[in-house]
């Protein structure tokens, strides 16, 4: 009874706790952003602790990332009073309980069990030696792209004679099968796996040795798994393959057979397969709890299946389907506001969403314009210390961005301001790889001698400098008492090396020489933008078929971008050294920076939502590969950046941000035009934008930016204007020649634009 209750189920309503106390057979919650999806899972766990039904390492438990999984661990033991839980080894993201699985059954898989994880570069060098190896020309035939496929092969628990006939001939003239075993094979040899391979092995297992499956079968009493939306295919089988209890072949219908959405035309045999596991499906009950929210699925471009979740109770037959509908985490304005967006989406189960919180005092969320990134990241900048000295924390507050490119900004104000800010889920801009890399090159025009960074791109991209090759340079440096380039350029013009070697070392001496020299003729964001393409590295990742590739190229524009703040390439270097010095301490109160992809499941008091702009949220990438769904796919991102706020909400657009090295005027994002005006507060100020005013009196934003008869946005008054009344600074920091250039580059794009627009 609710007396008797144990104190972890009395803050619980009553359908939160039916879903805990459901501990017997199939559940599914689904339930929108803030329902308390995750805190029911977490009480599910400590509530089966509790009462004895398992022991720890008898429930598996899904995260979606390796934080959440620690958070998780942290609150069963709080709940049930116990400190931290240890000993629950089954808790965790399927890739880490992946290696835990593969680890004890490595010999099945052809391994042993000290088998080492390859990361991408090993694995698509290993790829190119594969290639090679077949006769075939890795210029035509790029290892990365094959690396992409095997990845997308594996998602989706393909082994090399399952993948569909025309994938297989699609690849280096026909063998791509062939590469596909050859590449496993070598990995087996060299006692190692790939990512892809963590899922991939134990779904081969499980299903060639059914004793080994049986064993976990009786070992995991329950399984639980959040964010049940984002599971991709291999991920699903991996899962159904535990969850089912096989009772000797009663099949269940063909009507639960699995839609073939994206994978058109590839997946037929894994269906195969599908079907036959389905046909062993019994109905004997399944411990198994699922928790998601379809208008959360963001993953889809990586493979992800919303249409699992949504299937549920055909895998599952019998199953309990819990829906939560108050939300507990925003006020009203914002899950109105969210709600009413999420609202645009055709594919939606459709859910209602209510909160009990009714304070008016709550502010609505705020959508605020400004002039350009820079003034975005001050503007932002302003409103977190406004909040500071009204006692809020740093840590309460989050800055969620659609693309890594646009941390930049935020990241150089927030040390000009000295405020602490921490980035989530990747590494601080200026820490990237190709920022650092793209760095080195600058470095080593900038000081010949840096040494550091010429080795770091003497053979970035790959010009076939082998090792023995730099050993030998760093020799003759040492040798000679000078800087490694120098040595490099004296090799290259003696015959101690081999004519390949010798080549590329006289194409990179005589490309710093030449760079070097221009430094002193060439504006310098002109300048680094000639390396980066002279020196291949810009061609390098365009040719780069992996998913992050594209977000690389935007930073590496970014990155030429914010040089024009700086006088010359020196000033630029100086001011990068000093940021790349500020410590990151994790027990700092600081200002969280993440992307929208990496706040799933998270919560802050207060939010911002920078770049709300066409082109950038919805991004054009995913409008153009992804169409419609592509769209949705985008707003189902904007409805989890809205909902992971609890009280305050910034939403931003500038008018201008600078896309392919041109500055041009941007138009707010269709997702401003569907917030409900009863819910949102266009910030004050806002007039002074000129054309957008208040958006909701003479139409949408964007309509709201043709009309108005201003034939010039640039005009004088109106840029006086917004720096008169926001920055007093504002004229000064444009005051260099590349604030001129850019001004005069954004005319011509704007002018094209203003062309097709009215
Ligand atoms: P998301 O879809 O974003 O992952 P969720 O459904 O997992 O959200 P939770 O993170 O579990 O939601 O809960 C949201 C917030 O509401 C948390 O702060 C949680 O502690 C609180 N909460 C959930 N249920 C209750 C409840 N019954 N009483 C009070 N607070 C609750
Ligand atoms: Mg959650």
């Amino acid at each position: 009874g609710q007396n008797g209750a144990p104190d972890y189920l009395k803050g619980l309503n009553p359908e939160q706790r039916l879903a805990v106390e459901t501990t017997e057979g199939p559940v599914l919650v689904l339930a929108g952003a803030g329902t308390g999806k995750t805190r029911v899972l977490t009480t599910r766990i400590a509530h089966i602790l509790a009462t004895g039904r398992a022991r720890p390492w008898e429930i598996l438990a899904v995260t979606f990332t390796n934080k959440a999984a620690r958070e998780m661990k942290q609150r069963i033991g709080h709940l049930i009073g116990e400190g931290d839980v240890e000993g629950m080894p089954w808790l965790g993201t399927f890739h880490s309980i992946g290696v835990k699985l593969l680890r004890r059954h490595a010999e099945l898989a052809g391994l042993k069990s000290g088998f080492t994880i390859l990361d991408t570069d090993d694995v698509v060098r290993l790829i190119k030696q594969l290639i090679q190896a077949e006769g075939l020309d890795d210029k035509r035939w790029p290892a990365k792209t094959f690396a992409q496929m095997l990845d997308n092969w594996k998602n989706k628990g393909l082994g090399p004679d399952e993948i569909a006939e025309g994938d297989a001939r699609s690849f280096g003239n026909g063998k791509g099968r062939q590469l596909y075993k050859a590449y496993q094979e070598r990995l087996q040899t060299l006692n190692s796996c790939d990512f892809g391979d963590l899922l991939y092995h134990p779904i081969r297992i499980f299903r060639a040795y059914p004793d080994v499956l049986k064993e976990y079968h009786r070992k995991f009493k329950y399984i639980l798994v959040d964010e049940y939306q984002d599971t991709n295919t291999a991920q699903y089988m991996w899962l159904r393959l535990l969850a089912q209890r096989p009772n000797g072949g009663r099949g269940a219908s063909a009507e639960g057979r699995k839609p073939d959405r994206a994978s058109a035309g590839q997946a037929a045999p894994a269906e195969a397969s599908e079907r036959s596991e389905r046909a062993a499906v019994s109905e004997n009950k399944v411990n198994i709890c699922c928790v998601g929210d379809d208008d959360q699925s963001i993953y889809g471009w990586r493979g992800a299946e919303v249409d699992n979740i949504l299937r549920f109770d055909k895998d599952f037959p019998g199953a309990t389907i819990i829906r939560l509908e108050r939300n507990y985490r925003s006020t009203a304005h914002i899950l109105g506001a969210a709600s009413h967006l999420i609202a645009h989406n055709e594919g939606r189960f459709g859910k209602t969403l209510f909160t009990d919180r009714d304070d008016p005092e709550d502010d609505k969320v705020h959508v605020h314009a400004a002039w350009d990134s820079e003034e975005e990241a001050r503007a932002v900048g302003d409103t977190i210390e406004a909040y500071q000295r009204q006692k809020h924390r740093l840590n309460d507050m989050a800055i969620l961005v659609r693309a890594s490119f646009q941390m930049r900004a935020f990241e150089d104000r927030f040390i000009t301001l000295g405020l602490n800010y921490r980035v989530i889920g990747g590494p601080r801009f200026y820490e990237r790889l190709e920022i650092r890399d793209a760095l080195a090159f600058f470095r080593v025009v900038a000081n010949g001698g840096d040494d550091l960074a010429f080795e770091r791109i003497v053979n970035t991209p790959k010009r076939g400098l082998g090792e023995a090759t730099i050993r030998q340079i760093h020799d003759t440096a040492r040798a000679m008492r000078v800087p490694m380039l120098e040595a490099a350029a004296t090799l290259a013009e003696s015959d101690e090396l081999k004519p390949k070697p010798r080549a590329a070392l006289r194409e990179v001496a005589a490309n710093f020489e030449r760079w070097q020299k221009a430094l002193e003729t060439t504006p310098h964001t002109e300048l680094a933008e000639t390396i980066l393409e002279e020196s291949g590295y810009t061609d390098m990742w365009k040719n780069d078929r992996s998913a992050d590739s594209p977000g690389r190229l935007e930073n590496l524009k970014e990155l030429i971008r914010s040089m024009e703040e700086y006088e010359s390439l020196r000033s630029f270097l100086e001011h990068v050294a000093l940021v790349m010095d500020a410590e990151q301490n994790a027990d700092q109160d600081a200002v969280s920076i993440m992307t929208l992809h990496s706040a799933k499941g998270l919560e802050f008091e207060t939010v911002f939502l920078p770049g709300w702009e066409e082109g950038l949220f919805p991004h054009q990438r995913a409008l153009d590969e992804g169409g419609r769904s592509g769209l949705e796919e985008e707003r189902r991102l904007a409805y989890v950046g809205l909902t992971r706020a609890k009280k305050n909400l910034h939403i931003w657009f500038v008018s201008n941000r600078q896309i392919h090295g041109l500055w041009q005027s941007t138009i707010p994002s269709r997702f401003v035009n569907e917030l409900p005006e009863t819910h949102v507060d266009v910030a004050e100020g806002g007039n002074s934008y000129g054309g957008y005013g208040n958006p909701y009196g003479g139409g949408s934003f964007a309509s709201g930016r043709g009309g108005g008869g201003r034939q010039n946005p640039y005009g004088a008054s109106r840029f006086d204007n917004v720096g008169a009344k926001d920055q007093g600074s504002f004229s000064n920091t444009y005051a260099t020649p590349g604030w001129q250039r850019a001004q005069a580059n954004r005319t011509e794009a704007t002018d094209r634009n203003w062309g097709t627009r009215s």
